[in-house]
């Protein structure tokens, strides 16, 4: 099975991608807000309606599923009393992880935007060939770099303020090997 192309343009209502992003990232401002690592997801129905928005929640709910994507595609769910959304799109601000990779499989979305590479833990494009795994037996199609360097630099400035704010505390800085994954 080969992985669908995306379509040459957004569902109708949608000028372009970034549009959509941009609602992304207002999700992944909401994330910074809170002192979560900032990264937003919204859904899209097949007919372009937004169906459901998310951002990073792990430590405020204590939840390590608590990804953007997870929150959006779990809300979704609900509001449509379906855990399959055949036709969705997932537009997120950071490559996704390979969790919700799973996630989004097992949903059947149609397709993935995403902003920002993650190369330390991305699993449709950094580090995995996500949405084509031979064992899936779903394929979606993935469309990277929408405000790329918007969404990374958001990511960048959270992490380096609070590398800054523990240094001013007097803890010594972690080794780069330990800095948290961007989610
Ligand atoms: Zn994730």
């Amino acid at each position: 099975m080969i992985c669908p192309a995306p379509p040459q343009r957004p569902p109708a209502g949608w000028p372009e991608w970034e549009s959509v992003m941009r609602l992304a990232l207002e999700q992944a401002r909401l994330a910074a807000q809170a002192d979560e690592a900032p990264v937003g997801a919204v859904l899209l129905d097949a007919d372009g309606r937004l169906l459901a928005t998310g951002h990073n929640a792990p430590i405020a709910m204590a939840d390590p599923t608590a990804h953007a994507e997870i929150l959006a595609l779990r809300a979704a769910a609900r509001a449509t009393g379906n855990y399959r959304l055949p036709g969705s799109v997932l537009v997120c601000t950071l490559e996704p992880c390979v969790m919700c990779l799973g996630a989004l499989v097992h949903a059947r979305v149609a397709g993935v935007v995403f902003g920002a590479l993650d190369p330390k833990a991305g699993a449709v494009a950094s580090n995995l060939p996500g949405a084509a795994l031979p064992f899936f037996n779903h394929r979606f199609w993935t469309l990277g770099g929408v405000l790329g360097d918007e969404c990374g630099g958001l990511l960048s400035d959270f992490f380096r303020a609070r590398r800054n704010a523990r240094l001013r505390h007097g803890a010594s800085p972690p080794p780069l090997a330990n800095t948290p994954a961007m989610e």
